[in-house]
């Protein structure tokens, strides 16, 4: 019999954002239950982006070398918000974490539950900093000038300076 096939290893791109409750420690408690990750973008406060009037977030982007399949890794995305008890009652309403899948590499895909790459990521710039962080050629300067909302570098997840 032969062996199966192994599941190709892929470069991720994961966006995590939090505007409710201990923002900074929700971002750690997410890196630390994510699989695979390999690198972790500097913190960014960053303004809404859509939605209500509501408070600031602090956004990173983290990388993963993962042969998880991409519905597997959303549903890892959706036990880490469940474990942050994020609820969904506000469109883009504001939320204790939110884990978006950006990119992956070779991957498109548009299904009901999934879509890769992620649809909003050109237009946020909350997204495009720290992801340019991380591997500036996936952003281009144009596509940073571009994108909307203000952010603001506050430094490494472990040592930022004070968000406001
Ligand atoms: P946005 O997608 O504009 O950032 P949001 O993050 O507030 O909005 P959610 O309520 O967190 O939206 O997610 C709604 C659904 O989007 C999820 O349950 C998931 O099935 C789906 N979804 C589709 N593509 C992706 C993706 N690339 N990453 C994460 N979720 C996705
Ligand atoms: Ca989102
Ligand atoms: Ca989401």
């Amino acid at each position: 019999m032969s062996p199966a096939p192994r599941a190709s290893v892929r470069r991720c791109f994961i966006s995590i954002g939090s505007n409710l409750g201990d923002r900074l420690q929700y971002l750690r408690d997410a890196v630390e239950m994510l699989p695979d990750v390999i690198a972790v973008s500097p913190v960014y406060e960053t303004d809404p982006v859509g939605g209500p009037e509501q408070a600031m977030f602090l956004n990173i982007v983290v990388e993963l070398r993962t042969a998880i399949a991409p519905l597997d890794l959303l549903g890892i995305c959706h036990r880490i918000e469940t474990a942050a008890d994020r609820v969904r009652d506000i469109h883009w309403g504001p939320r204790t974490i939110d884990l978006d899948i950006i990119w992956i590499d070779g991957v498109e895909m548009d299904t009901a539950r999934l879509t890769v790459p992620h649809p909003r990521w050109k237009e946020r710039r909350f997204v495009l900093a720290p992801l340019r962080d991380l591997d500036s050629y996936l952003v281009s300067d144009d596509d940073l000038a571009a994108a909307d909302g203000r952010v603001r570098l506050l430094g490494p997840l472990d040592q930022p300076s004070s968000p406001i």
